[in-house]
């Protein structure tokens, strides 16, 4: 089957921040425990035969390329070294699930032969029919995006029917929660109010290219146990942005 053909299975992207994998006010920046919850959730998941899955890993457990650049780098070159980090958290994810015996494939958008190979998107939609993890790593290739945006970016390649984005909140608010105790948590919002009123959950070009290929997005707490799990298999553990909102 073709990416442009509609699958028969649910097909998602999750989006995983890199911060994510870090153990809070630890000087590691991955987590080697974190890493086999998740990757025991998306086994979870994948057992159930329902769901095929792409995810994509961020890199700001390591660098973020526009915070060195606001302190003097190049950001071309800081973007680079952010792409590179992902490589890192991709690889790391790709051996917690092969341990846990979930087939499971590294596509890298900057070549790199000898850890994983390079992403061709239909090779990358034929390892999602075959029912692959695919994990796509060092973000689109391009310096200026960011892992949110290669999120919306893979998801409208493959077809795939929602991005996931596991987060350290439960959801998008109309301001921020930790700061301001009447912040709102919406249960649905528009794609239109995230860019509008510039919600900081994701980056608006994410927001804009899941808006123009009407793919939904469900921003949900990644620290939640079991929520991965639900996330992939399509519960409602989060806020939907989508066109109604
Ligand atoms: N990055 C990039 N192009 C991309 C994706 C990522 O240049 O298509 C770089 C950018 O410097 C970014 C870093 O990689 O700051 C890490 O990605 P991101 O900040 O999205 O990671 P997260 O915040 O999700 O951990």
């Amino acid at each position: 089957m073709s990416s442009e053909e509609p699958s028969t299975r649910r097909r998602v992207i999750l989006k995983l921040s890199g911060e994510a994998l870090r153990e809070t006010g630890s000087r590691d920046n991955i987590s080697p425990e974190i890493v086999d919850r998740i990757a025991n959730e998306v086994k979870e998941a994948m057992k159930t035969g329902e769901v095929e899955l792409g995810i994509v890993v961020g890199g700001g457990n390591f660098w973020r390329g526009a915070s060195a650049s606001a302190r003097g780098m190049d950001r071309a070159t800081a973007d680079y070294v952010g792409m590179l980090a992902t490589v890192m958290n991709s690889l790391a994810l790709q051996g917690a699930l092969e341990h846990k015996g979930v087939p499971c494939v590294v596509q890298s958008a900057i070549e790199m032969k000898n850890v994983a190979e390079t992403f061709i998107r239909r090779k990358a939609a034929k390892q999602l029919d075959d029912g692959k993890v695919v994990i796509f790593a060092a973000g689109t290739g391009s310096p200026f995006f960011s892992t949110d945006t290669t999120a919306a970016l893979r998801a409208s390649e493959m077809g795939a029917h929602q991005v996931l984005k596991a987060t350290m909140v439960d959801g998008v608010y109309d301001s921020d929660p930790k700061k301001n105790a009447d912040a709102k948590r919406f249960d649905r919002v528009s794609f239109q109010e995230c860019i509008s009123r510039q919600f900081k959950v994701m980056d608006s070009t994410a927001f804009s290219l899941c808006m123009d290929n009407k793919i939904p997005i469900v921003i949900f707490d990644l620290g939640k146990h079991g929520n991965v799990t639900e996330a992939i298999l399509g519960a409602d553990v989060g806020t939907v942005v989508d066109s109604q909102g």
